[in-house]
């Protein structure tokens, strides 16, 4: 039997998300079922934080996750091609050099910017909607301050130095915060005083955020003018020309750079296609997200036109994802149907939206969420919390710790919330010292146990006092020779002697273990204690082995850099052991610090993870396990290595 064949055309916030439901509803179905999304890119674009990378606050990577990754492990087949037409009759998709057929077909291929209309925007102005917008626009905006420094006439230099975003709405509020935060760093890089520079918001209404309550909005002029943002209300735009911008009370502004942010609409290829439109450019769906014109084909995200509860959909990601939802769900139960394999049936759409939060610049946010105004530290948590959570779903951990790194670990001229206290960077040769002193302190800890077993002679070879009647050392309540602790333990002297200050056994001993180093701990954890009871009493030589091994093997792979990672990990595990057994003293609290910095990838200077830790990295990335737990490091090979094979 032939498969049913769903293909997602556009891989935005709405294409993503309905390629995740559909995975979960059919991956179980695998030879009765195939999903592909279709997309130009060959990766999934984070449009809500493209002003970042246009005010050069974050690196390009930090806006884009590459589809190998969002599906590595899933039955979605991620095609990277631009689809030119689609030919409903044939249900067949049609690129320049390929088609694809369909058995169901969602469209989400977003939206595009809006001109109005308005003469010269499309030639003078820059739009920010799409990853090489952003980075047109970064890379003008540095190009025109550089500039400055050697342009001597007074009337160019101040155009090349005027800044302005038209549109007061949260995207073009969003740009301008970053300019303000970004154009006075590029100023001092290139020597301009910043008291030139001129940052405006052009917007044609009489107030930005328009759709906000007063008190976030406010809140945003504040902020704006304390960033030295002139803020423009009732003026529209006319006319734009080379160097200048026309308003409509006949004011014009000098300037190289306007960045557009004043309206979108459907896409151009989504506009010709032969379904019925609603309006701006937008296609027509019913409540289900289905096309009046063919039950085959549903919509959803940007290129939507549905009203809902009076309002026209909200081009924004919660509307992108609800109404994906509700075409992945129609598309399931119609294949379903076909399959005679059980579904839900689908229901009407309703617009469950909780509010916007607005960043301006990388310190400060306001928010309107759930009828709640936010503004300042707790709004910008807020919303890396949203885009954490958004990262976790599309990746996983993955995702997350990515986001983290880009947005507060590796951000420059302390450009987050918290500023740069997090992101200073230290190079790793100075690690390698400690590393190799971990290493060391860790060999002397197993080393030094070898002569003392050899040299035993109370014959018990035991670990923690197994001497025979079953009792541990804090059962044996002082019964235990000093010589048979020391013997067994994999202590170090101090912690022998604190073991024995805690059996009573040894007054002298006491005293001095309280004196140098008194255990954390008075008596171990009852999880100790039964693992000690449950496991280690079974075979308590061969535990102690093992312990003493896993010292001497942390030991060289520290001095040596290798596997710094799992070593580290196991250090902290074997540290936590000995802590929680109450046997060792607040030395132990050092070994779990520094096996903590460990982590970090200190085996890579001076260590032998130069080179194996890559190797590794591929073998690890090509495993299903890696591939189904996002925990892939970097980009998951596998797929796309396949991918190449099969168009061979
Ligand atoms: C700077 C900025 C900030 C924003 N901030 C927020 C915010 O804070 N909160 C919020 O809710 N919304 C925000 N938005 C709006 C939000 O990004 C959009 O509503 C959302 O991206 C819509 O998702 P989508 O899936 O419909 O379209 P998109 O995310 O635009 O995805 C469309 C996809 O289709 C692909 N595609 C298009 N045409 C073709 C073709 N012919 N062939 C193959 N592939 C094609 C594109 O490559 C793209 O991957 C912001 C937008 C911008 C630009």
């Amino acid at each position: 039997m032939d498969k049913k064949r769903i293909v997602l055309l556009g891989g935005g916030y709405a294409g993503v998300h309905a390629a995740k439901k559909l995975h979960k509803k059919f991956k179980k179905h695998k030879d009765k079922v195939s999903i592909t999304l279709i997309d130009k890119n060959p990766h999934h674009v984070l449009m809500t934080e493209l002003h970042e990378l246009a005010g050069g606050r974050v690196p390009e990577e930090s806006v884009k996750i590459s589809f190998d990754r969002i599906f590595s492990g899933t039955m979605v087949e991620a095609v990277q091609d631009e689809i030119t037409d689609i030919d409903f009759s044939q249900r067949e998709l049609k690129s320049g050099a390929n088609s694809y057929s369909y058995d169901y077909l969602m469209i989400a291929t977003g939206a595009e910017p809006s001109d109005f209309g308005i003469p010269g925007i499309k030639e003078h102005s820059l739009p920010l909607w799409g990853l090489e917008d952003a980075l047109r626009i970064r890379e003008h905006v540095e190009r025109e301050v550089r500039a400055a420094t050697y342009e001597r006439d007074p009337e160019k230099r101040k155009q090349k130095l005027t800044f302005v975003v038209a549109g007061g709405g949260f995207t073009g509020i969003e740009m301008i915060g970053e300019l303000a935060e970004w154009i006075p760093i590029l100023c001092e890089e290139h020597k301009v005083d910043p008291e030139e520079v001129t940052l405006m918001v052009v917007e044609g209404l009489g107030k930005i955020l328009n759709s906000w309550p007063d008190k976030p909005r406010n809140k945003a002029m504040k902020y704006l003018h304390k960033q030295g943002v002139q803020v423009l209300t009732n003026s529209l735009i006319v006319k734009a020309e080379e160097g200048k911008l026309t308003l409509k009370d006949g004011k014009e502004i000098c300037t190289d750079t306007v960045i557009w942010t004043c309206g979108i609409k459907g896409r151009s290829f989504t506009e010709q296609l032969p379904l019925s439109n609603g309006k701006l450019g937008r296609k027509a769906v019913d409540a289900y997200m289905n096309s009046p014109d063919d039950e085959r084909v549903y919509l959803a995200g940007d290129g939507v036109w549905y009203v809902a509860e009076g309002e026209p959909l909200p081009q924004i990601v919660e509307a992108a994802e609800q109404t994906a939802a509700v075409a992945a769900k129609g598309i399931a139960y119609k294949v379903c149907s076909e399959l005679s394999l059980p579904a839900k049936k689908p229901e009407p759409f309703t617009p469950n939206f909780h509010g916007y939060m607005v960043s301006i610049g990388g310190r400060y946010a306001v928010s309107h969420t759930m009828g709640r105004s936010l503004s300042g530290f707790p709004a910008m948590a807020l919303k890396h919390l949203i885009n954490i959570y958004y990262q976790h779903t599309v990746c996983g951990i993955n995702g997350w710790w990515r986001y983290l790194k880009h947005e507060i670990f590796d951000v420059k001229n302390n450009r987050s919330f918290i500023g740069g206290i997090a992101a200073y960077k230290l190079p790793s040769y100075w690690l390698a010292f400690l590393r190799m002193y971990l290493g060391v302190m860790w060999l002397i800890e197993g080393v030094k146990k070898i002569p003392e077993w050899i040299t035993d002679t109370s014959g018990s070879r035991v670990y923690w006092a197994d001497d025979g009647t079953g009792a541990t050392p804090w059962e044996n309540n002082g019964n235990e020779t000093a010589e048979g602790v020391s013997a067994g333990t994999s202590a170090t002297p101090a912690e022998e002697q604190a073991v024995e200050a805690v059996n009573g056994a040894a007054p002298a001993a006491e005293e001095t273990a309280a004196e140098f180093a008194p255990p954390l701990l008075d008596e171990p954890t009852a999880l100790f204690q039964w693992v000690q009871d449950t496991f280690v009493s079974q075979a308590p030589y061969l535990f102690q082995l093992g312990i003493v091994f896993g010292e001497v093997a942390l030991g060289l792979a520290f001095i040596a850099g290798l596997l710094t990672f799992p070593a580290a990990v196991a250090s902290i595990g074997l540290s936590v052991m000995l802590l929680m057994g109450a046997l060792a003293s607040q030395e132990i609290l050092w070994y779990i610090a520094v096996s903590i910095v460990m982590l970090g990838g200190g085996g890579r200077a001076f260590g032998l993870d130069y080179w194996v830790m890559p190797w590794l990295k591929g073998k690890w990335n090509a495993t299903l396990l890696a591939q189904k737990s996002h925990l892939y490091l970097d980009e998951p090979v596998k797929k796309r290595k396949r991918r190449k094979k099969k168009s061979e």
